[in-house]
């Protein structure tokens, strides 16, 4: 986190989140036709910027922290995607999150291309001053190749409409004038759409229950386990429980609890905003050993935290019948083939999470027209979106025989693919 440490672009690396993706292409690309010819487009990344983002600390130090914005493709439509504060980021992550916005935007169809961002640092370790420094260093580095109509950013792990605020002003001021559509996911009174802010995770419950219906479970009774109670899981948690499903466990980054009798979830988001964390929460028996999560009793199972948690380790000891991936690349490719073999179904990432940026996109529409839609309005049209794509991709996935992650490559990179060959390559 400081600039002693040297920078982690040039250590060797681990197998990471982009090798997940590459895999993922690899077994998509039998099902492409004559567009295979132009797969090799999603295996390499449009445009990658790497910032350094210098700071001055409260107490006077200078901190450096490892900045990225990565442009996957842009062949439907300018760069989205989100900007990540966390201590784990790399550039395989970067990069592989970059990928999944190219496919999940293409498989939901908003007319955008996919990038993401994100900086090396633990933002719990900054003061909101430092936090702001930070973000507006960083946004000015990006200032380059972000913009309304050619990169879009929103939040993602540890940012929030403040930081879009931010962002948006820093912008701003370097445009010369107010260009609200620059980053989604801002504060209502800055341009930001109603529904926004709990869109994903809306989107992770409508999805849930359409799985749910679909495999011959009734949504009002499902028994329901999260992993993360951010943004996503948080809002996943509050609208099951409104619903009459149960939430029998819930795993944050410190602690994992449970209670097959179902957690009172108002009671539980009070004591993590409290807290900043489920532990100590009384209302649920705590299990001490994290891995124990993954085998807990339950229909549906939500990762909704970070890329691959489910793995060869744990998928053969899943319990649930559905996995419904809140998170970004939570299973790895590994882990896919044994949950497929258990007849575990997988709703991918590129479609159950889609909800945030689907409100995004409504978000920026919302901007260039200045007229603002009513939160009805907006969670009618997500619903609809969300339920026509994955009616979508279900279908597919029965007449190919394949998963649905499988099928939502398909149609995801079959749309990127076909603007790509229409377009042709220039010069
Ligand atoms: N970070 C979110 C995602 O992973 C939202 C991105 C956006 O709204 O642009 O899909």
């Amino acid at each position: 986190m400081t600039h002693h440490q040297p920078l982690s672009y040039l250590q060797p690396q681990p197998r990471g989140p982009w090798d997940d993706y590459l895999e993922q292409i690899d077994r998509v690309t039998p099902h492409l036709g004559s567009l295979a010819r132009w797969v090799e487009t999603l295996k390499r990344p449009k445009r990658i910027l790497i910032v350094d983002v210098p700071i001055e600390r409260d107490d006077g130090s200078i901190a450096h922290f490892e900045g990225y914005r990565v442009q996957h493709n842009t062949s439907r439509g300018p760069g989205k995607g989100g900007v990540r504060f966390h201590q784990d980021v790399t550039l395989s992550e970067v990069m592989a999150l970059s990928a999944w916005m190219t496919v999940k935007n293409a498989a939901v169809n908003v007319p955008y291309g996919g990038a993401k961002g994100g900086i090396r640092v633990d933002p719990k370790q900054l003061s909101q001053a430092e936090l702001q420094r930070m973000t507006r260093r960083y946004t000015s580095e990006i200032n380059i190749i972000i913009g309304p109509t050619k990169d879009i950013p929103a939040p993602d792990v540890n940012t929030n409409e403040q930081v879009m605020a931010w962002m948006m002003d820093t912008y701003s001021m370097n445009e010369g004038s107010t260009a609200t559509g620059v980053v989604t996911g801002k504060p209502i009174s800055l341009g930001g759409s109603l529904g926004r802010q709990e869109a994903t995770g809306r989107g992770v419950f409508v999805l849930g229950c359409e799985a749910a219906v679909r495999t011959g479970l009734d949504p009002a009774r499902l028994r329901v386990a999260i992993q993360g109670l951010g943004n996503v899981g948080g809002v996943a948690a509050r609208l099951f429980a409104q619903s009459g499903a149960i939430v029998v466990a819930i795993q944050d980054h410190e602690a994992t609890i449970c209670n097959p009798a179902g957690i009172d979830v108002p009671a539980l988001l009070a004591h993590a905003r409290r807290h900043g964390s489920v532990a100590g929460f009384t209302g649920a028996e705590s299990l001490a050993n994290r891995a124990e999560f993954w085998e807990v009793d339950c229909d549906l199972l939500i990762p909704a935290a970070l890329e691959q948690q489910i793995t060869e380790v744990n998928a053969g000891k899943i319990r649930a019948s559905i996995v419904l991936e809140g998170a970004n690349g939570p299973t790895t490719p590994a882990a896919d083939d044994i949950l497929a073999a258990r007849g575990i179904l997988v709703v991918p990432d590129v479609i159950a999470n889609a909800g945030g940026v689907t409100v995004s996109y409504f978000e920026w529409v919302q901007d260039f027209s200045s007229f603002f839609w009513s939160e009805d309005e907006i969670n009618q049209r997500l619903t609809r979106i969300l339920t026509d794509a994955f009616g979508a991709v279900w279908q597919l996935a029965a007449e190919r025989k394949v998963s649905l992650r499988t099928a939502a490559f398909i149609v995801g990179c079959t749309r990127v693919l076909q603007a790509r060959e229409m377009r042709g390559l220039y010069p």
